[in-house]
């Protein structure tokens, strides 16, 4: 890492309190500044620096601030942002766009990821003790009882929920502004296996079943989604039932629509659809066939 940080083609991201430094006001993209101004230039020299990985054109690093106080973004970034608010690159289950704004926002999520997890796993979940940061920022080390830990991902599932007549479930979640509608989602419970999951969380969330037969949960794609920890993983599920229950705490309404009548819908304002980025999104527009109105 001292080699990296040194080295003039070394990029890296920098961040506080888990906004990313960034530029431009109309697109804005995290800040990939030269590395080894960047002691000097923020004056935190106990900051936490991170390998995020090689290109071409050299090694891209993060470097994470300590909390504390509000600080000005490092020379030559604009603004610090939160990764919702950066543009986004697509990855994953999603189709490609522009490889640098696909390749920055994946060092983002990736910083993000794990900038967010050092901060919450400073002392050893078996001892208590304090821990090091070891492995270039992948792992951290307690001394007490030698063992490693190392960044982990919660599991969640999303899911395009079709019922015999090809019409897609949506729900709406009360936590939402009116009329927004997706895909219905949940996280995996310790010792549940994916399918599971996606049967309990459509049976509680709308009171639909989705069938146990072989092809009845098929698996489409995935997204990392750092908000802390979690990773997306999108399915298609075919439901056997149609008569809507919501929980009515969660997820306030559920609805069926076919294609027209989402088209009708978004086009009309009256539902409003996840951001085009989005897992959701594209499982959606998979079923709809292709896109649908709204950013
Ligand atoms: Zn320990």
């Amino acid at each position: 890492m001292e080699r990296l940080r040194a080295d003039p083609t070394t990029r890296a991201l920098v961040l506080h309190r888990g906004r990313l430094a960034v530029v431009g006001q109309e697109a804005p993209r995290a800040a990939l500044l030269p590395a080894a101004p960047l002691l000097s230039d923020t004056g935190r020299g106990d900051g936490l620096w991170m390998f995020l990985g090689e290109s071409d054109g050299g090694a891209h690093l993060a470097f994470v601030l300590p909390d504390g106080d509000d600080v000005a973004p490092p020379a030559g970034a604009d603004a610090w942002l939160g990764l919702r608010d950066v543009t986004q690159g697509q990855a994953g289950a999603l189709a490609a766009g522009d490889p640098d704004v696909v390749l920055t926002h994946g060092l983002s999520v990736e910083a993000v990821a794990l900038a967010g997890w050092h901060g919450t796993h400073r002392q050893c979940g078996r001892c208590g003790g304090p821990t090091a940061v070891v492995q270039a920022g992948w792992a951290r080390h307690c001394p007490a009882d030698a063992r490693e830990t190392y960044p982990r991902t919660d599991p969640a599932v999303i899911m395009a929920v079709v019922d015999d007549a090809d019409r897609l479930l949506l729900g709406h979640a009360a936590t939402w502004p009116e009329g927004r509608f997706s895909t219905l989602a949940g996280f995996v419970e310790a010792g549940e296996a994916l399918e599971d999951t996606v049967r309990r969380e459509v049976a509680e969330e709308s009171g639909v079943l989705v069938g146990t037969a072989p092809g009845d949960v098929v698996y489409r794609g995935s997204q990392a989604w750092p908000f802390p920890a979690s990773l997306m993983l999108g399915f298609r599920a075919r439901a056997v039932t149609t008569a809507v229950h919501t929980d009515d705490e969660e997820v306030t309404d559920a609805r069926w629509f076919t294609r027209a009548e989402l088209a009708a819908a978004t086009a009309s304002g009256e539902v409003g659809l996840p951001g085009r980025h989005s897992i959701a999104r594209a499982l959606i527009e998979e079923w709809y066939g292709e896109e649908l109105p709204g950013s």
